[in-house]
């Protein structure tokens, strides 16, 4: 692309961006107005016009994914090579810093990336160490606790607990898990952010390395930045004047992790002479979502104010669904994909979007059975399996025997025979000797504390470990995963297990070494990190994050949080019920729910042709039924951009509830010999209608809206229902 096709392509106040002199910009500007677009054609620009190298640029997006495209989009618009220029999430570029300055970072060569799984793990040990009742003390708690004050840049140290019990012993548990994971040389994700901004803070001479050769710095969602994030930032390239950032704060939705709309305010007073440029035409949604999106943002306050326009048509409404129940909504929303594939268009260009991962289990049924392919991004993901976080153990440990975290899933994993009280006697020596798990294990053995049976298995373990690293240590990447993988034991131990889980796992764990087969090392990190090094930490970010890889075009399933900077042409938000979204936390809190309505815009904004919105009547949660009422935000979009969805055979409800009356369609369940819709009577609670039938023989059950008192599920035998 020559430089007027790259400014060809762009309207004027998005011009004014690409081929603004060299000064530090904020971007700001709502969904789909091209701020991504803009920052990739800006990086084009620097290089084409002024001639700025790859190597002094850095950009930061909020996703791996988002990192991958911006590189190739780059690549494709410079036709070149943009070898030298960093891309990457801020996890990601502290994790290379960290990586390359190790020894100034005072971590050990082969530190590892601690995932959150593992590290709720890790917290569970130290909780239980330290004789707390977990009861009152949820390890969730201080992970969270421990997660919140390193995104704040603090240490334990830092925190004056001296006259808050409760505060006292947060710090007690964030300083022992941090002394365990230094001692282990593991890094959570927070961590990553903390020492890196620490290790220029530490050392003078790197960071103004890092100043001069980073002489241009591009941000994309700035808006959800935190603290640290933020400091890192202004560290690197306050001086610098070639700052630009893009954000929107109508999207900040990771303020429940410390992310702060505020950066905003503070870079435009950190940042000398920073000129604020907003992008007002929206390229990618029809007037009817657009128009409907800004009228719900419009309830929040404190907004930084910005308007959206479109040229494009005012397209279909937003169809709203009220389904009876969960599956009702499932079905109807695998009915309604089917119909997009039946109109020769792609699945690939479809999304179904939810509040939390817990939701996508019925959505996966119902396309299951409508044989539509999908694809989940986030839920359990590869690298999160429980059988890849098996083998991942052994190569950790293999490549790094002070790993407890690893030590601790596999010690026993096949079974070997160690149990808790061997384990209970490693533990406490390594406490008290202050040393890792195996540095324990070695100690007690050479001075033999160990007895009997205990001594025996755990030497076999650490000759097992030992002997896996010796006869694997010179083979390729996915040789050596291959090795681990069949003689660890794991394999035999998973084909036992037989039946189509036993065989998925197994399929997995060759996905595995297929995986490490088409890994490619960073090659500025190459010196640095050995593969399996590069290999495990790789996977411990992407554990982190929703991606999924493509070979088949398939439905999309994420949660809004996921769905962040992307599009597509056809869009569901399922669940929309007061206490589901806006959930039920955030119903008594404003600025909470504030932030759930700018979930729902994040959410509204990615469809480009068409939206629906679905919630159910009743629903199915944590094993209760529960009624909730349509979500406010239903309510707050504009009628003449809304229509509620009639099926066809439709009849109506007796009694309907809220705004968005329901309708229904005939069906004969099974042999019942009842009706979707029909009128029934029963002796106690009088008279209602047949909505949902499930189960078989002794044990179907019926659901039925009765007019006094409401829904209910009923047991057919018992009910003695009579039709009217
Ligand atoms: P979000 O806030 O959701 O991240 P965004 O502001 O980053 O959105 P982009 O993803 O960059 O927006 O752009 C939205 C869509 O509009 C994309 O498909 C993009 O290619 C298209 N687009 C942006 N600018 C133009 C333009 N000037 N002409 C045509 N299409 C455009
Ligand atoms: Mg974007």
């Amino acid at each position: 692309m020559d430089v007027s096709e790259l400014l060809d392509s762009l309207n004027d106040k998005q011009r004014d961006v690409v081929a603004a002199p060299l000064q530090n910009m904020l971007v700001l500007a709502g969904a789909g107005s091209g701020k991504t677009r803009v920052l990739v054609q800006r990086i084009a620009w620097l290089m084409k016009v002024e001639q700025v190298s790859a190597h002094s640029i850095l950009a930061v997006t909020f996703t791996n994914k988002a990192a991958a495209e911006m590189r190739a989009r780059v690549e494709q618009t410079v036709a070149g090579n943009v070898h030298g220029m960093w891309v990457g999430t801020f996890h990601g570029l502290a994790h290379r810093l960290l990586r390359m300055h190790f020894q100034e970072a005072k971590l050990p060569q082969s530190f590892q990336v601690l995932d959150s799984d593992d590290q709720l793990r890790m917290i569970k040990r130290i909780v239980r160490s330290l004789e707390l009742d977990e009861k009152r003390w949820p390890a969730k708690q201080f992970l969270w606790y421990i997660n919140g004050k390193k995104d704040e840049g603090l240490r334990p140290q830092h925190i004056d607990s001296q006259y808050d019990v409760t505060e006292e012993t947060f710090v007690k548990v964030y300083r022992v898990y941090q002394d365990t994971c230094d001692r282990a040389g593991l890094v959570d994700f927070a961590e990553l952010l903390l020492r890196a901004h620490e290790l220029w803070l530490n050392n003078p001479a790197l960071l103004a390395h890092y100043q001069q050769r980073f002489a241009h710095v591009l941000v994309d969602e700035f808006q959800d930045t935190n603290a640290i994030q933020y400091a890192w930032l202004n560290l690197l390239a306050q001086k610098n004047g070639n700052v630009m950032i893009v954000g929107d704060d109508d999207q900040s939705i990771y303020g429940w992790r410390g992310a702060k709309i505020e950066n905003i305010q503070r870079f435009l007073a950190d940042f000398d002479g920073a000129k604020t440029i907003k992008l007002e035409q929206n390229y990618r949604s029809t007037a009817n979502i657009l128009n409907a999106a800004n009228q719900l943002i419009g309830n929040n306050n404190n907004r930084l104010g910005k308007d959206l326009w479109t040229q494009g048509d005012a397209g279909e409404k937003i169809s709203i669904y009220t389904a009876f129940n969960e599956i009702d909504e499932a079905r109807f929303i695998a009915g309604r994909i089917a119909q997009w594939q039946q109109d020769k268009r792609a699945l690939d260009q479809v999304a179904i979007l939810y509040r939390s991962n817990a939701q996508s289990r019925l959505m996966e049924e119902a396309l299951i059975q409508a044989q539509l392919p999908y694809r989940i991004y986030g839920g359990v993901r590869f690298f999160e399996r429980q059988e890849i976080k098996d083998a991942l153990a052994y190569l950790r440990l293999i490549n790094n025997r002070d790993d407890d975290a690893a030590f601790e899933r596999i010690i026993n994993t096949p079974a070997r025979g160690i149990g808790n009280q061997t384990l209970s006697l490693v533990r406490d020596a390594a406490r008290s000797l202050q040393c890792t798990l195996w540095q324990a294990c070695q100690h007690m053995m050479q001075n033999q504390q160990l007895k009997g049976r205990s001594a025996k298995v755990i030497q076999q373990f650490v000759h097992v470990i030992e002997r896996l690293e010796d006869d694997s240590s010179h083979l390729d990447l996915d040789q050596q995963a291959n090795y681990v993988i069949q003689h660890s034991g794991l394999k035999a131990m998973y084909q036992a297990e037989k039946g189509e889980r036993a065989e998925a796992r197994i399929e997995n764990l060759n996905e595995l070494v297929t995986a490490c087969q088409t890994f490619e090392v960073d090659p500025e990190l190459a010196e640095e990190q050995s593969p399996l090094t590069a290999f495990l930490t790789h996977a411990a970010l992407e554990s982190g994050e929703s991606q999924a890889d493509d070979y088949e075009p398939a439905v999309q399933l994420m949660t809004m949080h996921s769905a962040k900077g992307l599009e597509f042409p056809l869009v569901f938000i399922a669940g929309l019920e007061e206490g589901m979204f806006p959930s039920q936390q955030s119903v008594e809190d404003i600025s909470r729910l504030e932030e759930e309505r700018r979930l729902c815009y994040v959410g509204m904004t990615r469809a480009m042709e068409k939206l629906y919105l679905c919630h159910a009547e009743s629903r199915r949660l944590y094993g209760q039924e529960k009624f909730h009422k349509a979500s406010r935000f239903l309510r707050e979009l504009p009628a003449e951009c809304v229509e509620e969805v009639r099926l066809q055979n439709q009849v109506s409800r007796p009694k309907t509830k809220g705004k968005f009356s329901s309708t229904i369609t005939l069906e004969t369940f099974g042999d019942s010999g009842f009706k979707l819709g029909q009128n029934v009577r029963h002796k106690k609670f009088g008279d209602g209608v047949v909505l949902n039938y499930e189960g078989s023989g002794p044990q179907s059950r019926i659901q039925v809206n009765f007019a006094d008192v409401g829904c209910k599920w009923l047991v057919v035998s018992f009910a003695n229902l009579e039709s009217i």
